[in-house]
């Protein structure tokens, strides 16, 4: 797990510890270094606004642009966990938003590759995980409902926005004994979903309910010129 370099300060080292203390823990986060993960990622950075720092921790989602967010620190806690990661995966991400679970699986996994249809979200999260010496991740600017085909297979795929239904693409992209997760539903509510892939089959999980903005692509919502999300 390499250590994220920050250029200032940190003074978010306590709201971390709480987070992890009030929110997480108490919630049946137990993975170590998922727990570790949480306690030094720099979230507060990966926010859009400086004024939202404070809330950086908080146990909520905070808007970071284009009508997108990020992600509740237990939901990031969560799906990371579900991924079971030993440190030695290739994970596939669709929709690096802010960059903050990025930069999380960056300090899991071996390598990250992640895909984000917005090209300034894109560009923001490249940058903040640069600064802060992510040096593991690749990010594209595409519509990310087809995969990353010339990359797969992938041990892990990660999926932060909710689809109407799993694209096949992603089953077909991930490796046998591989782990997906998936926020499945309609725009309002989902199931956030878990995929084992075996070479018998896959197993289907239910994780319990969620609410995510759309999957937007070829094999996800269609783009609405009111709402880039949901
Ligand atoms: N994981 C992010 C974080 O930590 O900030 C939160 C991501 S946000 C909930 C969902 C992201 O998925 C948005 O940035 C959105 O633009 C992106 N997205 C939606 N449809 C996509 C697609 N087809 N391909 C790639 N990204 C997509």
């Amino acid at each position: 797990m390499p250590p994220f370099k920050l250029r200032e300060k940190d003074n978010y080292v306590r709201s971390r510890q709480r987070m992890v203390e009030t929110q997480l823990i108490p919630r049946g986060i137990k993975d170590k270094r998922v727990i570790e993960a949480m306690l030094a990622a720099p979230r507060h950075l990966f926010v859009s606004e400086e004024a939202l720092w404070s809330q950086a921790y908080s146990d909520f989602p905070l808007p970071i642009g284009e009508k997108q967010t990020i992600s509740q620190p237990y939901i990031v806690a969560l799906m990371t966990e579900s991924l079971e990661l030993k440190g030695m995966e290739k994970v596939l991400e669709i929709g690096t938003g802010s960059g903050y679970q990025t930069a999380i699986l960056s300090m899991l996994a071996e390598k990250v590759y992640s895909i984000e249809r917005i090209s300034t979200l894109a560009a923001r999260a490249r940058r903040i995980l640069d600064s802060v010496n992510c040096s593991n991740v690749v990010i594209k600017i595409a519509d990310g409902t087809l995969g990353w085909p010339e990359e797969a297979p992938f041990d892990a795929i990660l999926t932060t926005a909710a689809a109407p239904e799993i694209p096949k693409c992603y089953i077909e992209q991930l490796a046998v004994g591989g782990r997906l997760v998936i926020p499945v539903g309609d725009e309002y509510s989902q199931i956030l979903t878990k995929i084992i892939k075996t070479k018998d089959g896959i197993i289907r999980q239910d994780m319990g309910g969620c609410r995510f903005v759309k999957l937007i692509g070829r094999y996800g919502w269609k783009a609405d010129f009111n709402n880039n999300g949901g």
